[in-house]
């Protein structure tokens, strides 16, 4: 059986984190490090920003804080500021990889490879010689005598004084988060949230919305129908409903809702669309309505538009009705399109819900309620919209889970 000090359980990018974090404070005589993975290190960093690995943003931390779904506010706030985005580039930087930023201060590694990312983080591992562990799948966890029990299928049972629990979230599971960590977690009685897929496409049965597949809308507006919270961006429709980045965002508010509301002209109030399309009434009167709506509709969206609002594509400006303007300037500011859920984990980007917070010191990510337990990464609560936010809570929590630990050894 093998003794440690510390055990990582998780080779995502916030138990290498952790790791790392340990490894740069404490020298290897003074510590006793094991990380524990149950597949091999880092295979859905692989898979980020396809393939190129969204890895942080250029914002302010204020802002980045506000990228994210959670209840308690401060939860992130010390992690973030103790291990900022700078921090986490600077040690790629240190070992020669540069970024570029993208669209909405998305940071990519220059040279287009998640790969590089992995291949540094897994090189400060062997530097700093932490003993990895792989193939090793973690079935529980208990503590007795101020000493945990880790218990590995087919292997021996490790010890270890403290343990960061850092085994990701339910999403994807084919990379290895099968969600096992929150088994483990209400084991050393801790409280989990509601959990379910985030970053995730939405799927509509609606038939002739499928027919358009491919097709992308142009700067819209979306929120679910009735309520408050809106994105805007271009939304893509698919086979089986509707993507884009915007709407992966909006999924992490996903609660149960029943359809979706698009503004498709959202540079104009209702006010002024209905000026608008009044005053165009009287010079325009002889335009068919088909054509006329190509100045707010791309051409392969008109048919659905005319089939929602159940008007004559052959009608003259003209002749429509008051209560057809009405329905046309309502649609064209609220389209309302049926939701049939999301789509599952398995291509859900990330997990929303998760070990509550407030269970947790923020300060140092340790338990409040088993002390040596520590937690890092998407394990956690909180969930974070697209554009690199989500890397950085791994990197982060992991980075001060093991501070934390490594102070507190010193
Ligand atoms: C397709 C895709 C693209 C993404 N793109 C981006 C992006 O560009 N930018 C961004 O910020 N975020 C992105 N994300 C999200 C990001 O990948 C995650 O937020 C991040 O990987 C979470 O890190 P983690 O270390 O907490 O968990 P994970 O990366 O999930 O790592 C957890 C590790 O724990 C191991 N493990 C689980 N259970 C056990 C057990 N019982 N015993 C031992 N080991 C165990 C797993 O095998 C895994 O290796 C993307 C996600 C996906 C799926």
């Amino acid at each position: 059986m093998g003794k440690y000090k510390v055990a990582i359980v998780g080779g995502g990018p916030a138990g290498m984190a952790s790791a790392i974090a340990i490894g740069k404070i404490l020298k290897p005589h003074e510590r006793e490090i094991v990380l524990i993975e149950k597949t091999d290190l880092g295979e859905k960093l692989l898979l980020t920003g396809g393939g190129r690995s969204n890895i942080a943003n250029s914002r302010d931390i204020k802002e980045q804080l506000l990228k994210f779904n959670i209840s308690n506010k401060n939860f992130l706030k010390h992690s973030f500021y103790t291990f900022t985005n700078n921090d986490l580039l600077n040690i790629f930087k240190e070992k020669g990889l540069e970024f570029k930023q993208e669209q909405d201060g998305r940071y990519f590694p220059i040279n287009g490879d998640a790969n590089s990312i992995l291949k540094i983080l897994k090189g400060y591992l062997n530097e700093l010689k932490i003993n990895v562990q792989l193939n090793s799948h973690v079935k529980s966890i208990t503590k007795e005598n101020n000493e945990f029990n880790i218990n590995i299928k087919d292997k021996n049972n490790i010890k270890s004084l403290k343990v960061i629990l850092s085994t990701g979230g339910i999403s994807y599971p084919k990379t290895g988060s099968t969600g096992e960590g929150y088994e483990i977690a209400k084991t050393l009685k801790h409280n989990i949230s509601l959990i379910k897929p985030g970053l995730v496409s939405f799927k509509s049965n609606d038939k002739n919305l499928q027919k358009l597949s491919g097709l992308r809308l142009r700067d819209v507006e979306v929120s679910f129908l009735g309520e408050k919270n809106r994105v805007r961006g271009d939304v893509l429709i698919s086979h089986f409903g509707l993507s884009g980045p915007e709407i992966l965002n909006l999924s992490n508010y996903y609660n149960e809702n029943k359809a979706i509301s698009i503004d498709l002209i959202p540079d104009l109030t209702e006010e002024e669309l209905n000026k608008k399309i009044i005053g165009d009434l009287s010079l325009k009167g002889k335009t068919l309505l088909k054509n006329y709506l190509k100045y707010y509709l791309r051409k392969r969206f008109i048919d659905y538009f005319l089939n929602v609002i159940e008007i004559s594509e052959d009608k003259k400006l003209s002749n429509l009705s008051k209560s057809e303007k009405r329905k046309i300037i309502n649609n064209l500011k609220n389209l309302t399109i049926n939701l049939n859920g999301v789509f599952s984990r398995k291509s859900a980007m990330i997990t929303c819900g998760g070990v509550k917070t407030d269970e947790i010191n923020p300060k140092t990510m340790e338990s409040n309620i088993i002390p040596g337990l520590f937690f890092a990464g998407e394990l956690l609560e909180p969930c974070g919209l697209t554009g690199g936010y989500n890397l950085q809570m791994a990197f982060s929590t992991g980075f001060l889970a093991g501070k934390s630990i490594a102070e507190s050894i010193k």
